[in-house]
């Protein structure tokens, strides 16, 4: 029996009135377990109704108080956190512990944004700017603002984004991935029961549709979009034509550069789980590996082989999971037929994961992990973002051929760097052309206060997500020049007037 979701709005759930559904699968097993509504644009407009109507009380109220029913729906995110968990990964396919990760890094920027606002909300003031003026600074919410979501953080990626917003003051209108959208339907619910003030927080489903209305409704005046490259680089120039504010984040090639002197247990680790973990569907998954020199990159490739025959593909609760399914079966014909490309590109396959199947769930979109040697940069595998358990390596003879593959890449969201020292590191830190890096370090997601954002085709716009950009984002600055007449102090008596 598939169920019909909703959308939300006005702290309710909503029916979908366009008639148009597309369907939500769980990945583990190919089935269709419900259906979400895809908006119109009369439905999307009533949402922006009720959010507008909503925002200027939440402006009003000051933000401790604000912080305090984010900080409440954090402790009920936290209560939930197995029923969220279960929820994500059905519809995802990420392992529980995986989701879990999901909705952590999430619920962070949200508590992040609670305590800073006050803070980062501040403006500035300077005295006596000419004879008797003075010059002070606002921080002031946009208004009504939205979101447009992947699916591969249901979780994380809706809250980096609804969190700073709503702390500033907005009213935030999220359009998650219409390939997993009962995550964002129940912390909707949260934030109800948290406190938050009906239609502050509004999920509208969808798809182009409903994000071509959002990006055409003249009072929605910001866009956070994650997601592929050609849709965060056309939703840019989308909202920007219509005069909006936007941050369009894309899509990624990492690479992780091993030098000799590296540890390489500590390498392979992190290539297995940054390469595979999630079936290789984040934003800062490793998919290219770059040992430099012949030696290491024999040693690398025989260990990852070892390790790869040993990872366990499967549902996601079930005990000693890696990793589970990809999205969906259009995920798994696109990343096979991207390592059959490697194939005819002549790049060396070490491990095949086409054909992958799981005992008692033969209608999951599967692919085991795949690994590819002797990559070269001009090959479609190694251009393209192949968003799967692919992992390629792409040999290099020196430290400088290293530096020149991340940094000549279309893509800059993250990059690595494995070695004991640290003259290499150093130099390699300041010269790539990325906007993420890590010292051993293979995911370097920078935590709450600091701030995520690629570089080049993975990121469209000029402030990050998180952290102090994104109180910039969130709010426009107002700046008051202040004169007063003289008055009353002059010739004011202080002396209490006599009778006459
Ligand atoms: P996607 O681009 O297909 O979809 C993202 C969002 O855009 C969804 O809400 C979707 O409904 C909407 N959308 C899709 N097609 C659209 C269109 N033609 N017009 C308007 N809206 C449209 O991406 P996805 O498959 O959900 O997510 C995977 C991609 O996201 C990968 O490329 C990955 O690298 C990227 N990603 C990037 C980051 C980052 O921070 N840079 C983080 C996570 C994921």
């Amino acid at each position: 029996m598939t169920r019909d979701l909703t959308h939300y709005s006005g702290g309710a759930h909503r029916a979908g009135m366009s008639g148009r559904f597309g369907d939500v699968h769980n990945p583990a097993t190919g089935e269709v377990t419900s259906r979400v509504p895809l908006a119109d644009a009369g439905e999307v407009a009533a949402i922006v109704d009720v959010a507008a109507a909503a925002q200027p009380a939440w402006a009003a109220t000051n933000p401790q108080r604000r912080g305090r029913i984010l900080l409440r729906f954090v402790d009920l995110v936290n209560e939930h956190v197995d029923e969220l968990a279960a929820l994500l990964s059905a519809e995802h396919g990420k392992t529980l512990a995986d989701a879990k990760g999901d909705i952590a890094r999430g619920i962070e920027v949200v508590e992040f944004s609670a305590g800073a606002a006050p803070h980062l909300l501040k403006g500035e003031f300077s005295d006596n700017v000419g004879t008797g003026i003075d010059v002070h600074s606002l921080r002031q919410p946009l208004g009504v603002v939205a979101g447009i979501t992947p699916f591969n953080f249901p979780a994380m990626i809706p809250l980096w984004k609804a969190g700073p917003a709503l702390a500033a003051g907005n009213a935030f209108v999220l359009k998650p991935s219409e390939r997993d959208p009962s995550v964002p339907l129940r912390l909707a619910e949260l934030f109800t029961e948290a406190g938050l003030p009906d239609g502050v927080f509004s999920v509208v489903n969808g798809d182009k549709v409903a994000v071509d209305a959002l990006l055409d409704d003249p009072r929605v005046e910001a866009v956070g979009f994650v997601g592929s490259t050609p849709i965060a680089q056309s939703i840019y120039a989308h909202a920007a034509a219509n005069g909006k504010r936007a941050q369009c984040f894309g899509g990624a090639k990492n690479h992780m550069v091993i030098l000799p002197d590296a540890d390489l247990d500590m390498a392979v680790d992190a290539l297995i789980g940054a390469g595979y973990g999630s079936a290789g569907e984040r934003c800062m998954a490793i998919s290219v590996a770059v040992p430099v020199g012949e030696r290491t990159a024999d040693a690398l490739v025989a260990r990852l082989k070892e390790r790869i025959d040993g990872l366990r593909v499967g549902e996601a609760t079930a005990p000693d999971v890696d990793f589970g399914p990809v999205i969906s079966a259009a995920a798994k014909e696109r990343i096979e037929a991207a390592i059959a490309t490697g194939i005819d590109e002549g790049a060396e396959l070490v491990a095949d994961g086409r054909g992958r199947t799981v005992e008692g769930f033969h209608g999951g979109f599967w692919v085991g992990p795949t690994l590819f040697d002797r990559v070269r940069p001009e090959m479609a595998l190694y251009r393209e973002e192949v968003f799967g358990p692919v992992l390629s390596v792409v040999r290099a003879a020196d430290y400088e051929e290293a530096l020149r593959l991340p940094s000549e890449n279309e893509f800059g969201n993250g990059v690595a760097i494995f070695t004991r020292d640290g003259d290499a590191a150093r130099d390699f830190s300041s010269r790539v052309q990325v906007g993420m890096v890590g010292v051993n370090v293979p995911i370097p997601v920078p935590i709450a206060y600091y701030t995520f954002g690629g570089w080049k085709a993975s990121g469209f716009g000029d402030l990050n997500q998180h952290g102090a950009d994104a109180f910039r984002f969130y709010t426009k600055t107002k700046t008051v020049t202040t004169r007063w007449p003289s008055g009353i102090r002059a010739g004011a008596s202080f002396v209490m007037p006599e009778g006459s």
